[in-house]
C-alpha cells in the first residue's frame, strides 16, 4: 500500500504556503489538492492545473 502526498513548499507559489496534503489514493489527493489550490491560491480548476499537481505527487510506503 502506498501513500501519496504533495507539499506546497515544493510547488511554485507566490504565497509562503507550507501545507502538505496526503492520501492513500491519487484520486483523493488530486481532489484535495485542487480544492486547496482554488481556495487558498486562487487557481482555476483545469486539466493543466491537475497535471501540474500530479507531477508533484510523491509516492511513499505507508506504515
Ligand atoms: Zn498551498
Amino acid at each position: 500500500m502506498s501513500r501519496y502526498s504533495i507539499d506546497c513548499r515544493e510547488t511554485p507559489s507566490e504565497q509562503n504556503c507550507t501545507v502538505s496534503i496526503a492520501a492513500d489514493a491519487e484520486d483523493e489527493l488530486l481532489e484535495a489538492a485542487v480544492q486547496h489550490a482554488i481556495t487558498v491560491h486562487g487557481h482555476t480548476d483545469s486539466p493543466e492545473l491537475r497535471q501540474e499537481m500530479v507531477n508533484h505527487f510523491k509516492e511513499s510506503p505507508s506504515a
